[in-house]
């Protein structure tokens, strides 16, 4: 099957470059290896400040829509396997998929983080519990606890909590060499901040104004309630840590530490629970640019491929979008797929002019201006390197063509 464009990820950021090549003319395959398209989107549903509900399922649903109605042949239930030049993409079941252009929107996955006890039935990554929840209408659990405080175990623990399970609170994972960071009461207030405009708690926001300065910060952590502080229907914990998790062929407890400000355990006590959602935090996924030039940017979340400010790779004609590129919200993902799939339509001359494509551009700035979530608190100086080492990369490039046209 040969065509125009093959992009790899039926998530927001490849539906989305789908939409706009396809709409543009060009002929579209996009594979996923769900059953339905919307990836990690189908799963989401939470309020947001000034727009109201962000409900992923129907959002997806509306861009599976207009992608097929543009012509685009969606394949679900096939995994690619490789990609290799010019873009030929191996799928599972033995056949491939050709493309003049590919984009990559493998989006990002969760990062394990163990906990003694962590392998009991009961016991799961926060994003399926989101999936279960939101998606499949399937309660985890009755009384749950959640590890781990980032944008998505506040969002996931708020919308168990509405599905009617008992959440005893939000918690950090006990010290241990997989936790490093997210086990530290300091850097989870300062992380909170980024967060402060969202926060629907008057403490919460007032930690989140103090934050930027680290002796108020410290005052703020000392004074913290070791009972938490109420949110959106749970207690968030930043003065307790889980420090395992029992049960004989389930979940039944969890054993919990009240830590001092630098996360040191103290005193713990036995709660019962019959689920443990843990939020280790998300990485970009990345088997498939592998060819790519790729560093690692830990404020991005991981390793990721440098990319031109059209999305397009060190690899001629290989497109990226989405998380795939650094963790960020659902709607920059769309608009980073748009604009991708918008530059290569005008690269196949389905598309006049330079104006679509900087509208496009424009687009993924005031997405971002915009964003409600914020995944990685320094998003903002990861793409400020990546922007550099791009640059960089250009400038070298340029320099190997002149030497050997002189040679
Ligand atoms: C568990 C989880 C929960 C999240 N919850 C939220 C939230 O509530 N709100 C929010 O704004 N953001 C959330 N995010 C961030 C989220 O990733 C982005 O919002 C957005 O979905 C990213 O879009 P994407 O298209 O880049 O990737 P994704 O939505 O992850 O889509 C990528 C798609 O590519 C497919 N894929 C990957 N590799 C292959 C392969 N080799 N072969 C075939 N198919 C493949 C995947 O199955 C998936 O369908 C969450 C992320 C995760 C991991």
């Amino acid at each position: 099957m040969i065509s125009d464009v093959v992009v790899i990820g039926a998530g927001p950021a490849g539906l989305s470059a789908a939409v706009a090549a396809a709409e543009a003319g060009a002929s579209v395959v996009v594979i996923d290896e769900n059953p339905r398209p919307g990836g990690k989107l189908l799963g989401q549903l939470h309020e947001e400040p000034g727009t109201g509900w962000w409900i992923g399922a129907e959002i997806s649903k509306s861009l599976a829509k207009r992608a097929e109605e543009a012509g685009v042949r969606i394949l679900s239930n096939r995994q690619v396997w490789n990609l290799s030049p010019k873009w030929e993409v191996a799928l599972d079941n033995g056949e491939s998929v050709c493309g003049e252009y590919a984009v990559v929107a493998t989006g990002a996955a969760e990062r394990p983080l163990p906990i003694p006890g962590w392998s009991l039935p009961g016991v799961m990554a926060i994003g399926a519990a989101q999936t279960l929840t939101n998606y499949y209408r399937v309660r985890p659990g009755d009384r749950v606890a959640v590890v781990g405080m980032d944008p998505l175990s506040l969002t996931v623990a708020h919308e168990l909590s509405m599905a009617g399970a008992d959440v005893v609170g939000i918690y950090l994972p006990s010290k241990s060499v997989f936790a490093g960071s997210q086990a530290d009461p300091d850097r989870n207030l300062e992380y909170l901040a980024g967060m402060s405009d969202l926060a629907p708690n008057a403490l919460l926001r007032w930690g989140g104004r103090l934050a930027s300065n680290r002796a108020l910060r410290n005052l703020a952590l000392t004074f913290f309630p070791t009972s938490g502080i109420p949110l959106m229907g749970t207690k968030l914990n930043l003065r307790k840590s889980i420090v395992s998790i029992g049960g004989d062929e389930r979940v039944q407890h969890v054993e919990i530490a009240t830590i001092d400000k630098h996360g040191n355990p103290g005193k713990t006590r036995t709660v019962d629970v019959d689920c443990v959602c843990i939020s280790g935090g998300l990485y970009p996924v990345q088997e498939l640019t592998r060819d790519c030039e790729l560093v690692r940017i830990d404020q991005l979340g991981g390793t990721v491929p440098l990319y031109s400010p059209e999305m397009e790779t060190s690899q001629s004609n290989l497109f990226v979008a989405g998380n795939v590129t650094g963790i960020e919200g659902a709607k920059i993902a769309m608009a980073q797929g748009t604009l991708a799939g918008t530059a290569i339509a005008s690269r196949l001359g389905r598309i006049q002019g330079k104006d679509a494509v900087d509208q496009a551009a424009e687009a993924v700035r005031s997405a971002r201006k915009s964003s409600a979530i914020t995944f990685m608190p320094d998003i903002d100086e990861g793409r400020r390197i990546a922007e550099d080492l791009w640059l960089q990369l250009e400038r070298e490039k340029s320099m190997t063509q002149k030497d050997e046209s002189y040679a």
